[in-house]
């Protein structure tokens, strides 16, 4: 056995209390409602936020609930979620001389109200004949098939997991979202119409050709893979940071922290796990990163709050063992690294310091390197881009009819919940469009 501590008694919970009536009040009347507003800019689902910021402050919450939701559908985890000091807070005016609005809180306390209250404020639209297959019911998958059910398509969703809602269900930890909110927008979308199939997964119980000769379009909404390997000796005791994370959100009774924690990764998930080591009783988290600070993928804000919750960081720092004796975890052999020229991946390659090698003491490792890349794409002979699906603007893939969108296409730049959000709105509108010209196309040959 290690040396470990299990959960205290109710876990992690969600950090941020919402605003009282009072406060969202106070908050709201505070908004300039900028004509050509920045922070609807910044936002990629561009929800009019000063719309929904006045119809609270005028009382109005179901009327903000549905701004919002208009152009999010996944406005609750969004409030919760999105990185708003790199978005729509980010962009606010008051910046500069004051504090920003409170955007992302205010938008929690419009949708709260609404799914507090259970209000639908959508319908499925009038049936059109046409049928849509969504694979994946991530919020890229959810956004798609919501707005394909409005505009009045069949859809079907196919899950492989157990639960909808991808990461924001299984990856995002509970004291950014709790699952319930999650859960609560799966049921949204099921409740306009969309069939939900869950424990399907393309290429394993769902076949590709069938699906494509029953459906008029698919979206692929895959996200990525599994952690990759170290390729370390030892790796068998070295924990899966997504499965860590998974586990204290969805049994916690069997999550085992350790007291001596060490988190091989520098990303916002390395930062997920740490922090759930430390609020969860571990006396000692350390990061270890295998280049400096400055190339940290981890949001600036998270590396900021990481280090108030007393995490350690050991940068320059290349793992290359684990130690253990008779099963039980000793320790991470490492070697200190320096940079040199750019890699593959762009950033300085670390190059080991002959006989640099240390020992880092520890009862639990964890690895948050990052996501394999979609291995579907070759499976159903997708054109790829650095291995993620290619789209066009369109965000159609290289096989016409079927089209792609959240993290699963995004070869660059970071990956969020409102951007793969986005990606589902913009992919329903193309799937829309396309299918209504072939209509038209095809009325036209047939009227001569
Ligand atoms: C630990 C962690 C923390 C994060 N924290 C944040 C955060 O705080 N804020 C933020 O904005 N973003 C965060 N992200 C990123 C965000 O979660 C993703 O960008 C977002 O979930 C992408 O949505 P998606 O629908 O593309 O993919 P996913 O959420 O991965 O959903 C894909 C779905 O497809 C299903 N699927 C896969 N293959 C198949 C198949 N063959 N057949 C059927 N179903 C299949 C999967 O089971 C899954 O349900 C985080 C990511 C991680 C890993
Ligand atoms: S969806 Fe996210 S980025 Fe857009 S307004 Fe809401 S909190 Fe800001």
């Amino acid at each position: 056995m290690q040396s470990q501590i299990q959960t205290p008694a109710g876990g992690l919970a969600e950090q941020l209390p919402p605003l009282s009536g009072h406060e969202a009040l106070v908050e709201a009347n505070r908004c300039l409602y900028c004509y050509d507003a920045p922070c609807t800019r910044a936002c990629p689902t561009h929800i009019d936020i000063p719309a929904f910021i006045k119809k609270i402050a005028s009382g109005n919450l179901t009327g903000s609930g549905r701004t919002i939701l208009e152009a999010n559908i996944l406005g609750a985890t969004c409030a919760r979620v999105c990185p708003v000091q790199e978005l729509c807070e980010g962009a606010c005016v008051l910046r500069s001389e004051h504090k920003p609005i409170m955007i992302g809180r205010l938008q929690r306390y419009a949708t709260d109200y609404v799914y507090n209250r259970g209000i639908d404020l959508f319908r499925a639209g009038t049936p059109n004949g046409r049928k849509v297959a969504v694979i994946g019911a991530g919020p890229a998958g959810l956004a798609c098939a919501s707005h394909l059910a409005r505009l009045g398509y069949s859809v079907t969703l196919f899950e492989k997991r157990e639960l909808g809602g991808g990461l924001s269900t299984y990856g995002i930890i509970v004291l950014r979202e709790p699952v319930e909110i999650a859960l609560a927008e799966v049921e949204i979308v099921r409740r306009l119409g969309v069939r939900i199939e869950t424990g399907v997964e393309l290429g394993r119980n769902l076949d590709w050709t069938g699906i494509q000769a029953e459906s008029d379009a698919v979206f692929l909404g895959v996200g990525l893979g599994s952690t990759p390997p170290l390729g370390i000796p030892g790796e068998e005791h070295v924990i899966d940071g997504l499965a860590y994370i998974e586990q204290s959100k969805l049994d916690t009774a069997r999550l085992t922290v350790g007291r001596e924690v060490i988190v091989i990764g520098a990303g916002n998930t390395a930062v997920d796990c740490a922090t759930i080591a430390r609020r969860l009783g571990a006396e000692r988290v350390t990061m270890v990163y295998r280049r400096t600070e400055r190339e940290m993928t981890a949001y600036r804000h998270e590396y900021d709050f990481i280090k108030l919750e007393g995490v350690e960081f050991r940068f320059l720092t290349q793992p290359v063992g684990v130690i253990s004796e008779s099963g039980i975890v000793k320790g991470l052999a490492c070697v200190r690294v320096e940079l040199g020229p750019p890699d593959a991946s762009g950033r300085p390659a670390p190059i080991d310091v002959p006989g640099s090698e240390l020992t880092l003491p520890a009862d639990q490792i964890i690895k948050a390197i990052g996501q394999k890349k979609p291995d579907l794409a070759s499976a159903l002979g997708l054109a790829t881009d650095s291995g993620y699906i290619r789209v066009n603007s369109q965000l159609e893939t290289s096989v016409p009819g079927v089209y792609a969108g959240g993290d699963c296409i995004r070869a660059r730049g970071a990956a969020s919940t409102v951007m793969a959000v986005q990606d589902g709105k913009l992919a329903a509108t193309a799937i829309h469009k396309q299918l209504m010209k072939a209509t038209a196309d095809r009325e036209v040959s047939v009227n001569g």
